[in-house]
């Protein structure tokens, strides 16, 4: 590290994960941000200081995490979104794979414990990125809790908009002509009960 550049590791909040902050003597005005694993690294000039430094960074941070999905590129993005929803929210949990599949008419998702396989209906790529977050979240719990028991929402309401998510694949399924009488957002399938 040349002289007067830094770098520093913020700890995971609630609302994002771990952000490495590189601060830089050659950087004047601009930032950068990229995903690295299930960390976020910003660049940024090394003369901000205080309190312009953290709102430059959480401008950085924010607007990389709500740009458009990686979603419609594959099951690689989807794995990684689902790495890091789960040191977020669902304790590190880890599944042995998450897919996206065209096969899953009754369902947006569905979770196999005993597998550890999550998969997730293409029918959302079109959805908003909160949404399949909303969903992910709520399979991961199910690596822990097969059921929906009290335990299990305890796990899967950590992300804030699980209620927001249910409203809008009510909707969504409408829209699609599904009847959603139909349409669960999952079964944990090879569970017991
Ligand atoms: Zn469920």
């Amino acid at each position: 590290m040349s002289h007067g550049s830094s770098v520093v590791v913020e700890p995971p909040r609630f609302d994002r994960p771990e952000v490495e902050v590189r601060a830089s003597t050659k950087r004047k005005k601009t930032g950068a941000a990229h995903w690295s694993g299930s960390r976020i690294v910003v660049q940024i000039p090394a003369r901000l200081k205080g309190k312009e430094r953290s709102r430059f960074v959480d401008e950085l941070v924010e607007r990389l995490m709500s740009q458009r999905p990686q979603h419609t590129s594959g099951d690689a993005s989807l794995e990684e979104r689902a790495r890091v929803l789960a040191e977020l929210y669902v304790d590190g949990v880890e599944a042995a794979s998450v897919r996206w599949v065209t096969n899953q008419r009754r369902r947006w998702a569905s979770c196999s414990p005993a597998s550890r396989e999550i998969r997730v209906s293409s029918r959302l790529r079109q959805c908003p990125e909160w949404v399949i977050d909303a969903v992910l979240v709520h399979e991961l719990a199910h690596l822990i809790e097969a059921d929906h028991s009290p335990a299990f929402y305890e796990l899967a309401n950590r992300h804030p908009r699980q209620r927001e998510c249910e409203m809008f694949l009510d909707g969504y399924a409408l829209g699609l002509g599904l009847r959603i009488e139909d349409v669960d957002v999952d079964v944990a399938v090879d569970a017991a009960g």
